[in-house]
């Protein structure tokens, strides 16, 4: 098929038809964008700032028609979607501002006649790839620091939510961004990762996505020794201490388990509860969770949209029925309303009591809107359940005793930390996963270093 068909995943039907680009234009796209890296990189970092800025603007004024669009691609109910436009905005408006603070410093040279300078200049050609899931913020923090640090960029969006993008792209320009320095290829990952990953111009890979895809981009990346970074799967704990406050963790758990139908890397993926409170957290948590209204995205009080695809229903179903054979009793949810013909597939939010370590789910990423709940005794046996996964993405947990809480910081192997916190991402904060998660930071003043390269002058006969 020479085009991809974007579909609404509430209702299966076809909203769009996107040209897939050929290898021929995907490679002329790379040129274009390493030619434009010659002029980009010398604007100046305050002209490059205000550019930033003005596309933001763009992007905030054209924000009820995006997210309409990404209702309508990805599913996720219209007010996550107006949030995603604006913490999509706030990675612009910050790496505006990181333009204008990309410094060098100076080093005491240990001979009189030698001055010592650190600079710092854009890595070159950027090529990226994104999920489905949040198709808005996946890009702008990639594409707003690297723009910031002077390199030009080429991104593909999945298949799935390509017109968000596509959308968001065309504003940079209007917004005065040349087309060259900042452009959009559509078509297959496979395809397209091997054009990127095989390039001799591309310099920086960045990549969100799955752990497999991850590993393979990195792998094929080793070649050309190009710099990566990767945003990977995710399987967080969140564990609730025995001096927790019950019902603000229900409720933190709500935000972080269930938000774009759990279909986000830093979802909660299992919750680790003290035996003490394990009753009384449950029933409150399977109250609330019956409350949310499941259905089509632009529909209004919509809470839990349609999983994304029938590979990611399937995985889902596939989890809960495991679970439900192994032993775990299901206190909400475990109903289904798909239609494989048409092609949707909706999934009622479940929780499930009783879970134990032989079950996939407490293993494996599920992305979907399922919870199950595991007790503990000692601190020491929620930490070992909480570490024991090659991810280490995002973790949580509630307790209102300092001692604890530092404890429970300092042993989890995670790149973030929730401590009384379900929703800790913010584009001035470093995002980022520990062991098979990834590696880099995406978002607050890490989120420039990928995109610079560090270069040292040493200046000699000073007399
Ligand atoms: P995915 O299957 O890895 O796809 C992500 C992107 O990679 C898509 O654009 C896809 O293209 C592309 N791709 C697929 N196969 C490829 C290949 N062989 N070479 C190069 N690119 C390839 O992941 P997903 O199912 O869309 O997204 C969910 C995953 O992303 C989860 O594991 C989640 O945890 C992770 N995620 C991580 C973060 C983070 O910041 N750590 C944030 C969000 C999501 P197609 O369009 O062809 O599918």
């Amino acid at each position: 098929m020479s085009h991809i068909e974007v579909k609404n995943p509430a209702t299966g039907e076809l909203i769009k038809k996107v040209e897939k680009n050929t290898k021929a234009e995907v490679e002329a796209a790379i040129e274009q964008a390493n030619t434009a890296f010659h002029t980009w990189k010398k604007i100046n970092a305050h002209e490059r700032s205000r550019l930033l800025m003005k596309w933001a603007e763009l992007v905030l004024a054209n924000k009820e028609e995006i997210a309409k669009t990404m209702t309508l691609e990805n599913g996720k109910p219209l007010k996550e979607s107006l949030g995603e436009v604006n913490y999509a905005t706030d990675y612009i408006v910050w790496y505006a501002e990181e333009a204008k603070r990309i410094y060098g410093r100076t080093i005491p040279a240990n001979n009189d006649a030698k001055r010592i300078i650190v600079d710092q200049q854009p890595i070159g050609v950027v090529a990226a790839i994104t999920p489905w899931n949040f198709p808005a913020a996946m890009m702008t923090r990639k594409a707003a620091p690297a723009l910031a640090a002077g390199c030009t960029f080429v991104v593909k969006p999945a298949v799935e939510t390509p017109l968000t993008m596509i959308r968001l792209i065309e504003l940079a320009h209007e917004a005065g961004i040349p087309k060259d320095v900042l452009q959009v290829v559509n078509g297959s990952g496979r395809d397209i990762g091997e054009i990127f990953t095989s390039s001799k111009i591309i310099r920086k890979i960045t990549f969100t996505g799955s752990t497999p895809v991850g590993k393979s981009l990195i792998k094929n990346s080793a070649d050309t020794v190009k710099n990566v970074t990767m945003e990977l799967g995710g399987h967080a704990p969140l564990i609730v201490a025995e001096d927790a406050d019950i019902d603000f963790a229900v409720e933190q758990s709500i935000a972080s388990k269930f938000r774009n139908a759990g279909q986000t890397c830093v979802c909660a993926n299992r919750i680790i509860v003290h035996e003490s409170v394990m009753d009384e957290f449950s029933e409150k948590l399977a109250k609330e969770v019956r409350n949310l209204k499941v259905g089509n995205g632009l529909e209004e009080n919509v809470d839990i949209g349609p999983i994304i695809n029938q590979s990611g229903y399937e995985k889902i179903v596939e989890q809960i029925e495991d679970a439900v054979d192994k032993g775990a009793g299901a206190l909400s949810g475990n109903e289904y309303n798909a239609d494989f013909e048409k092609g949707y597939y909706f999934i009622h939010p479940t929780v499930l009591k009783n879970a134990n370590l032989d079950m996939k789910i407490m293993h494996e990423e599920t992305f979907g809107p399922v919870i199950p709940i595991i007790g503990f005794k000692e601190i020491e046996e929620a930490v070992e359940i909480a570490n024991d996964t090659p991810f280490g993405l995002a973790a949580y947990f509630f307790t209102q005793n300092y001692q604890t809480g530092i404890q429970l910081y300092e042993q989890l192997e995670y790149g973030i930390i929730g401590w009384n916190d379900g929703a800790p991402s913010a584009a001035h904060a470093p995002f980022g996963g520990m062991k098979e998660s990834g590696f880099g930071r995406e978002g607050g003043l890490e989120g420039i270093e990928p995109y610079l390269e560090t270069k040292y002058l040493s200046i000699g006969g000073v007399e």
